[in-house]
């Protein structure tokens, strides 16, 4: 018998609330029952995502949703600015290239954020910039984006601000509205604690006139259809509706305990490990770590690889390694989504043990109390 747990970036583990109120027999998409859930589901998202804005639905992974907000805003030869700051951020640039749009790439080391001064360098040198494409975290690094601020830089010019907050929304504080982001996608099976398979995009009227003069082929992600259908609580083609029932859990279960209690406890999570990291006499990965993921740098001498295998194959925990360049180098922990103070103990013990194992110098058990004094 091994018992699991699932601790890396995304997919996150399901609770079994969630995974209950799943287990049901099919339901029709366009009969009575789904549309009280579907109509009470679009409008807990806008909570989830602090606007006033619609959100759509996609069945898809977090990435559909980045294509759509490119498809249905830009045309080919537009051009538009991305943050190269890690896996995430290389994917808004490969998208855009992929639709022949113009993409500005500003390529940082994968340990810092990028600034709001920098974005505005950019965009006083590249005035007919149409879009930004940025990560709130940037999931490969673990690094925080400062996304208030350069909100406050974006809105000032014709550009809308596209934010991708897949792994960082329901986890990191963070307002689609108050901040100017013009359109936010996120994904299911992150922060708002469901299996893989759903999509989801605010858009607000920024970025609804820019998709009037959009030329860029789209059929499925067409958000013009999303919103039309939107309106009668329908989706233009069959939902995941599945998935979509356990969202109205997940999202019921998000609203009791609250938008402001949740980022709380996810920093309350995230700081608790980075003193148990510490107090191993391990170092943190980026300058400016969320709260959605802890990234390690392996110490001098262990190989990486191992202490993820011996997490997995002896302690049952999957964590994530490190992606190209950082591969090895690297391994991240993430307490993310349906994570809790005991999450804390059980990865910080057992990493403990394994680099004891890997002939890592520390005293076990020292990380630990430093973890639970942070809990305190
Ligand atoms: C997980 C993740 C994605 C990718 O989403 P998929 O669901 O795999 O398509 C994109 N961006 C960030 C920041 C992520 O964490």
């Amino acid at each position: 018998m091994k018992k699991r747990y699932l601790m890396t970036p995304g997919p996150t583990m399901v609770p079994p609330e969630v995974l209950l109120n799943m287990a049901q027999s099919m339901i029709h998409h366009r009969a009575p029952d789904f549309t009280p859930i579907f109509r009470r589901v679009s409008e807990n998202l806008k909570y989830v995502f602090q606007t006033e804005n619609p959100v759509v639905i996609f069945a898809s992974s977090g990435t559909g949703a980045m294509e759509a907000s490119i498809i249905n805003t830009l045309s080919a030869g537009d051009k538009a600015i991305a943050v190269e700051g890690g896996k995430f951020g290389q994917r808004w640039c490969d998208l855009c290239s992929a639709y022949k749009v113009n993409v500005v790439k500003l390529s940082i080391d994968w340990s810092k954020s990028i600034t709001p001064e920098e974005i505005e360098k950019a965009l006083k040198e590249n005035p007919d910039t149409k879009a930004v494409f940025i990560t709130l975290c940037e999931t490969s690094s673990g690094a925080l984006t400062d996304i208030k601020a350069i909100g406050e830089v974006v809105k000032k010019t014709d550009a809308i601000l596209v934010v991708d907050a897949i792994s960082g929304l329901g986890a990191e504080e963070f307002y689609t509205d108050k901040w100017n982001v013009d359109i936010t996608v996120t994904g299911s099976q992150k922060a708002l604690m469901l299996p893989p398979g759903l999509a989801f995009a605010s858009i607000n009227k920024k970025a609804e006139a820019l998709m009037e003069k959009s030329t860029l082929p789209k059929y499925y992600f067409s958000i013009k259809k999303s919103l039309k259908n939107l309106k009668d609580d329908t989706t233009p083609y069959t939902p995941a509706v599945s998935l979509l029932i356990g969202l109205d859990k997940s999202l019921e279960m998000i609203k009791e305990e609250g938008i402001e209690n949740i980022w709380a406890r996810h920093k309350k999570l995230a700081n608790a490990i980075r003193a148990g990291i510490k107090t191993i006499g391990l170092e943190l990965y980026p300058k400016n770590p969320s709260n959605v993921v802890t990234t390690v740098k392996v110490p001098e001498g262990i190989d990486g690889g191992k202490i993820i295998k011996i997490l997995r194959d002896k302690y049952g925990i999957t964590i994530a390694g490190g992606q190209d360049h950082l591969k090895g180098k690297i391994f991240r922990i993430a307490t993310l989504g349906y994570a809790d103070t005991f999450d804390v103990t059980t990865i910080i013990s057992a990493l403990e043990l394994t680099l004891a194992e890997l002939g890592h110098k520390l005293d076990v058990g020292e990380g630990t109390k430093a973890a639970i004094k942070a809990l305190l």
